[in-house]
């Protein structure tokens, strides 16, 4: 039972209190006290099935009893910052994310967020190639400090600062991107770039594996490899941004690249990583790594003993309960069931993703994709008055983001399609 304050209260506390950039969804925004596994519970105790946490960070379930017990366990002993001191910790956890790793990926650096990761791996992109420009995606979103809000690509996430040296390249769209699903023409806009914007040399490329607040979008096939090879070429470094497609959550593979066969200099990671707890780690090749010691860099609680030991209970739940192949059988499944709605209701133009990433966006006509994103939003609404929270995003607001935590079960897939069929065929 629960005693605190009402949702009013807290609304009205935020209003005076908290910083107007802080937002909530919903009209009526929901006071979330409890979780477990899948699920939410407000104040009056109302269920929710979860279908966005997992992007909110949620990768094992909320709660999971495996990481709670870590966290308890390790703040009962010992919470201390990373630097000066050794602690088992940070070096268990990073050994065995290091493992993880194709390759001679096999370094970790931990931050606490995935702006930061993101900061950091443009920073020894830099340092290692001794140059400045650095390439990114349009649509994509990697962070909101200097740096980042630079190689982010969407003008709602942008201030009006100073950005230097970040080249925004077409992005792989195979929704509405002009060379529809043809990697290796989108690619050849990476090249013209290096060609023509820059000195012929490049520090970093970097995209997310799967674009996420982009409203789910996954590089047309062949893309990736492509433009690797051009970045290399070129001297440059490749950075992946795992930070929503990472920890099993598209299934097919444990990591978002794997997918796209190929192997990168830098992969950045967050959010599902600690399971909620605020966690992020770059790991990239020893050599790459020494950048970093030519100077004092630290992070005074990237890597702390708490947020680590969540982070080993983690790779552990993931192991232990199979948490990648239940994201490959469930996500297979509901996509199916989403896609054989797309069959039923012409305001689905598309619907997408691999794994529990999966994206559903909703048009006003199929030919001219006009976003249908007041539509959406009610969609939205109407799902968490029955008891469903799916998220949405993409540039224009239009696509449903269902990234539930990765325990999701087929009887979930099911409550959750059908109430988007009820909430779709009242429109
Ligand atoms: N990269 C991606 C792909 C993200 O989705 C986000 C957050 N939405 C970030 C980086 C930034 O992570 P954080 O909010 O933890 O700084």
């Amino acid at each position: 039972s629960y005693a605190g304050p009402s949702a009013e209260e807290i609304l009205s506390k935020r209003q005076k209190f908290l910083s107007p950039a802080v937002f909530h969804f919903f009209k009526n925004p929901l006071n979330l006290v409890d979780g477990k596994m899948q699920y939410l519970f407000d104040e009056k105790g109302q269920r929710y099935l979860d279908a966005f946490g997992g992007i909110a960070t949620v990768c094992c379930g909320h709660c999971h009893p495996q990481v709670v017990d870590a966290i308890v366990n390790q703040a009962k002993r010992l919470q201390h910052s990373t630097i000066l001191y050794l602690n088992p910790a940070i070096a268990e956890f990073a050994e065995a994310l290091a493992a993880k790793f194709p390759g001679d990926l096999k370094v970790v650096f931990f931050t606490n967020s995935g702006t930061e990761a993101n900061e950091l791996a443009l920073l020894m992109a830099r340092l290692y190639t001794g140059c400045h420009d650095v390439i990114s995606i349009r649509n994509g979103y990697h962070g909101n400090a200097a740096g980042t809000m630079g190689a982010t690509a969407q003008s709602s996430y942008k201030f009006n600062v100073v950005q230097t040296g970040v080249h925004h390249a077409q992005n792989p769209d195979q929704y509405r991107g002009i060379f529809g699903s043809d990697g290796l023409k989108y690619a050849r806009d990476v090249e013209d770039i290096v060609t023509y914007g820059t000195s012929g040399r490049v520090a970093a490329f970097i995209a997310e594996a799967i674009q996420g607040v982009g409203g789910i979008m996954e590089l047309a096939p062949g893309y990736l490899p492509a433009v690797y090879s051009t970045i290399r070429k070129a001297g440059g470094l490749c950075i992946v941004d795992e930070v929503q497609s990472g920890f099993a959550r598209t299934g097919s593979h444990f990591w978002g690249f794997e997918a796209h066969g190929v192997v990168p200099d830098i992969v950045t990671m967050a959010k599902g990583i600690g399971n909620g707890i605020p966690l992020g780690a770059v790991v990239t090749t020893p050599e790459i790594a020494k950048v970093l010691a030519y100077r004092s860099y630290f992070n005074t609680f990237g890597g702390n003993p708490v947020c680590t030991a969540a982070g080993l209970a983690v790779l552990k739940v993931i192991e232990k309960e199979s948490l990648q192949q239940n994201a490959l059988t469930v996500g297979s499944y509901l996509k199916q069931r989403l896609t054989s709605l797309k069959g039923k209701y012409e305001i689905i133009g598309d619907v997408r993703g691999r794994g529990l990433m999966l994206g559903v966006e909703l048009v006003r006509d199929r030919q001219s994709k006009t976003p249908a994103n007041v539509e959406t939003l009610h969609v939205m609404e109407q799902m968490k008055d029955m008891g469903v929270l799916v998220g949405k995003g993409g540039f224009f607001g239009n696509v449903f983001r269902i990234t539930p935590p990765l325990c999701f079960t087929k009887e979930d897939a099911d409550f959750l399609v059908d109430v988007m069929d009820y909430t779709l065929s009242k429109m």
